[in-house]
């Protein structure tokens, strides 16, 4: 079931667990603002989330709302958890799926890196 992006923030959502410890998570980054982990479902070889540890819904939340050490945080976590997963060469892709249209699941940010394999080009 996809989310609504104007929904306020649900402190039960299964990210808001993981980041409380209350869900296991395989965790391959974690700092002050962020927190990378293995998808488990992986819809690639490699796929990896990562999330803000602030309360932001999606993107559209975050860009707005974030501070800009927050948002700087989260920007040179995703390209730091690519570049030590030697996702650079041959390259990834990211994904932010927002709101009832992106298929957003989860209410809370996260971006999907995926990488492993060629990944075509992007399906709609
Ligand atoms: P979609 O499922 O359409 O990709 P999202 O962008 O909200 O929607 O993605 C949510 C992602 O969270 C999915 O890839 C799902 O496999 C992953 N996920 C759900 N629960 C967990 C969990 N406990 N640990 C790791 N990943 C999870």
């Amino acid at each position: 079931m996809a989310i609504d992006p104007t929904e306020p923030y649900d402190d039960d959502n299964i990210f808001a667990k993981i980041l409380r410890g209350e869900i296991p998570n395989k965790t391959v980054y974690e700092d002050d603002h962020v927190l990378a982990f293995h998808d488990i479902n992986p819809q690639a070889p490699d796929h990896i989330l990562v999330i803000p540890k602030g309360k932001y819904v999606s993107w559209d939340d975050f860009s707005a709302k974030a501070t800009e050490a927050e948002i700087a945080g989260f920007v040179r976590a995703v390209g730091h958890v690519a570049r030590e997963a030697g996702m650079v060469e041959p390259g990834y892709r990211l994904l932010a799926n927002i709101g009832k249209n992106g298929h957003q699941e989860v209410p809370h940010l996260h971006v999907h890196i995926f990488a492993g394999k060629p990944l075509g080009p992007m399906l709609m």
